[in-house]
């Protein structure tokens, strides 16, 4: 059987070189020594000085929010994973849906204004698959209008964009590092932003409010522990390695799907590096999706319908509003098996039953 996603993990002895680490000093979490050195390795790779790791990517897109005391309205995109969404409505924040654009699946931004009103404090959008919102544009709006603006960069590891890592956009940008993501840390997730006061607030925020006895804001727990932390060392040297090979079993999809009738998000051309996050793609109908995701999984093929349903559309939302796009892309998307130890071989087999299908 080929699942959609299997979890990467190191060799067994570079790991139990950092358990070593943590019977020597029995340190186990509160920002000890190995989380100190991912937050400093992960600075470097992402070119910041203020990143920090945090239990996991849902609790940093709620800390983000906590941090500029967001409330009222957020406009937001309704084409990415639930937890988008849930942080806003777990703070009380009110999600106004925006749809996206048919070409990268990200919130279309020559639709924001029109979403604005006086209770409107913020955006919070998606770089979903690891693509680029147009973080010019979504800028400018948030500028203009005064309005935070937030990205969920849980797919965005690893993607630079004019020469800048996408987790650099946005005056905070989350991540998550769940075993599921390209680079991870078993369960975790990071923040990361541009000013000292602010990151300082957030290192308040996500461990009580306290230093010592000194107690100074509201606060949770969403630190995160030595043994994840070892996780992430063990797995950030890999990214390369890993970008590399994703890349090509990318293109072999992409070559042997070529003649079926799918359509893929757009990979920006220029000034883009990708991090080759995930395979999704696009069928003529939901039907055909389907079809073609039961003929799979009888070839033992798990595919996933990821994202669906739009996030407008979830049951439990007070109000509920229309977005085409998004609506129409969920019910026909469908992302195939992708990760590190897929074999070129598997993605042969996979288009080879998906092209037979069209035959
Ligand atoms: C995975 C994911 C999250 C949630 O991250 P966790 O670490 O699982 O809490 C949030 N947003 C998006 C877009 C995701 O894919």
């Amino acid at each position: 059987m080929i699942n959609v996603n299997k979890v990467y993990l190191p060799p067994i002895e570079q790991y139990q070189k950092y358990l070593n680490k943590i019977w020597d000093t029995h340190w186990v979490t509160n920002e000890g020594p190995l989380l100190t050195e991912l937050e400093k390795r992960i600075n470097q790779y992402l070119k910041s000085d203020y990143t920090q790791v945090v239990s996991n990517g849902t609790i940093a897109i709620q800390l983000a929010i906590k941090a500029f005391n967001i409330t009222g309205e957020v406009i937001t995109t309704p084409y990415s994973y639930v937890a988008t969404t849930g942080a806003l409505l777990w703070e009380n924040c009110q999600p106004v849906f925006c749809d996206i654009n048919k070409t990268d699946f990200c919130i279309d931004a020559s639709l924001i204004e029109e979403k604005i009103t006086p209770r409107t404090t913020a955006i919070l959008a998606t770089h979903v698959y690891g693509l680029p919102c147009n973080v010019e544009a979504i800028e400018a709006i948030g500028k203009k209008h005064n309005l935070k603006v937030i990205y969920d960069g849980a797919h965005a590891f690893g993607c630079v964009y004019n020469g800048k890592s996408l987790l650099s956009y946005g005056d905070i940008a989350t991540c998550s590092l769940h075993g599921t993501k390209l680079f991870h840390m078993v369960e975790g997730g990071l923040v990361t932003c541009h000013e000292k006061k602010l990151h300082e607030e957030i290192m308040l925020l996500k461990s009580f409010g306290h230093k010592g006895d000194e107690h100074i804001s509201m606060g949770i727990n969403a630190k995160n522990s030595e043994f994840h932390a070892a996780m992430g060392l063990c797995l950030i040297d890999f990214m390369g390695e890993n970008v590399r090979k994703r890349k090509e079993l990318h293109n072999t999809y992409k070559k042997l799907l070529s003649s079926a009738p799918l359509e893929h998000p757009v990979i920006p051309a220029k000034n883009f590096e990708y991090n080759y996050s995930y395979f999704p793609v696009l069928f003529e109908s939901e039907k055909i999706m389907l079809e073609v995701k039961d003929m799979l999984a009888q070839n033992g093929v798990n595919t996933r319908r990821y994202f669906y349903p739009s996030l407008n559309q979830l049951p439990y939302l007070k109000t509920k509003v229309q977005c085409k796009v998004s609506d129409d892309v969920a019910l026909r998307v469908l992302s195939l098996p992708f990760y590190y130890d897929l074999s070129i071989q598997e993605v042969k087999h996979i288009s080879g039953l998906i092209s037979k299908f069209f035959k």
